[in-house]
C-alpha cells in the first residue's frame, strides 16, 4: 500500500484490486500451471508456458509477495519449487470461469489440449457459478448491484500496458484459459468489462467512473466490439454516439468477473469489497460458490482432474 492510500481510506474495489495483486495474463497462466498441473519449479514454468525468464521471475516474485504462492527453498538453488497457499488454490473458480467461456466461445480457434473431470460423477468438468444461499446458478441479469464504491481512478495505473496477444499466450499449446484471457487479460479491458456488467453504456461514463485515457478507453471499447463481447448501439444521430451494451457472448463472461470480484473481496478486502451484489431469485447478497455443471454438487480445487491430451 502506497503512502496516498494510507493517508485517505479508500473503498475496497476487489476486481481493481486483484489486478494490481495478479499483474497480468501471465501470471494468470502460472497459477494455471502450478493449480491444475502442480507445476512447481521455475524451469518447467519456463518450459510449459514459454515466457521470457525475466517476465517469469518478475511474475513469479509478484505472487509470492501477494501470498498466492510460496518460495520452498531446500537444500540447494536447484532445488527451489513454487507452493501454491491457500490464496491461490482459491484462485481456482476464476480459472475455471476463464476456461469454461473460453472452451465455449473460442471453440472456433481450433482444439484445446486439456480435458477436466469431476472426480466425483465421473464427468467432463465445466464450472458453473450458483448462488450459496439458494443454490440457483448465477444468471448476470439476476444480480443487483446494491451498491457501487469504486477504487479511486487517481489510484489506477495509468502505466501502458498492451492487450494480451493470443499467439503469445498460447505458446505453450492451445487453452481456454489463455483464450479468455486474450479478450479480458489486460486491467482496462477487464475494468471495462466490469463496468460494463454494472450497468454502465456511455463512453462518458466509462471515461468518468474509470479515469480512463479516451484514446485507451476508445481501444478497448472497439476491440470489445470485434471480439463480440459488447455490441455498440447508436442513441444519437447528431454527433453519432453509441451505447456499448453486452451481448449474449459477453453476459456468458460473467463468471470471470465475478469470480475475481469474489476472490478479491475474500482476500484482500476481509469479506468487505467495495461492490455489493444481491441476488435477486432469494433476495440474499450473493456469495459465489463453484460447483459441477452436471451432477451440481460444490467443486474445489482438488475435485477436478486436468490431464493435458497432447504433450508439447
Ligand atoms: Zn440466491
Ligand atoms: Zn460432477
Amino acid at each position: 500500500m502506497t503512502e496516498a492510500e494510507n493517508a485517505t481510506p479508500q473503498p475496497i474495489d476487489s476486481v481493481y484490486e486483484t489486478g494490481e495483486v495478479l499483474g497480468d495474463a501471465w501470471s494468470w497462466l502460472i497459477l494455471r500451471e502450478a493449480i491444475f498441473h502442480g507445476t512447481g519449479r521455475f524451469n518447467e514454468f519456463q518450459r510449459r508456458l514459454g515466457i521470457p525468464l525475466d517476465t517469469l521471475a518478475a511474475r513469479l516474485d509478484r505472487l509470492v509477495h501477494g501470498e498466492l504462492l510460496r518460495r520452498e527453498e531446500r537444500s540447494s538453488r536447484q532445488d527451489v519449487r513454487y507452493e501454491v497457499m491457500p490464496r491461490g488454490e482459491d484462485f481456482f473458480t476464476c480459472l475455471v470461469a476463464a476456461l469454461r467461456w473460453g472452451d465455449e466461445h473460442c471453440a472456433d480457434q481450433g482444439a484445446t489440449d486439456l480435458t477436466a473431470t469431476h472426480r466425483a460423477c465421473g464427468e467432463p468438468f465445466r464450472a458453473t457459478l450458483r448462488c450459496g444461499s439458494c443454490w440457483t446458478p448465477i444468471d448476470a441479469r439476476e444480480v443487483v448491484v446494491d451498491s457501487v464504491r469504486r477504487a479511486s481512478s487517481d489510484l489506477i495505473t495509468k502505466k501502458r500496458q498492451r492487450s494480451p496477444n493470443r499467439r503469445l499466450l498460447e505458446r505453450g499449446g492451445p487453452c481456454s484459459v489463455a483464450r479468455t484471457l486474450a479478450v479480458i487479460g489486460d486491467r482496462w479491458s477487464s475494468l471495462v468489462v466490469r463496468e460494463a456488467f454494472l450497468g454502465t453504456r456511455r463512453f462518458g461514463e466509462f471515461q468518468d467512473r474509470l479515469g480512463i485515457a479516451p484514446n485507451i478507453l476508445s481501444n478497448r471499447l472497439s476491440r470489445l466490439v470485434e471480439l463480440g463481447v459488447l455490441a455498440a448501439e447508436p442513441y444519437q444521430v447528431k454527433p453519432p454516439r453509441h451505447e456499448y451494451r453486452l451481448t449474449p457472448k459477453g453476459l456468458a463472461l460473467y463468471p470471470v468477473p465475478l469470480s475475481l470480484l469474489a476472490w478479491g473481496d475474500r482476500w484482500l478486502a476481509s469479506g468487505k469489497g467495495g461492490i455489493r451484489l444481491l441476488h435477486r431469485g432469494c433476495g440474499q447478497r450473493l456469495d459465489v460458490a463453484l460447483s459441477c455443471d452436471h451432477c451440481s454438487e460444490r467443486v474445489g480445487h482438488r475435485d477436478v482432474e486436468f490431464v493435458r491430451t497432447a504433450q508439447h
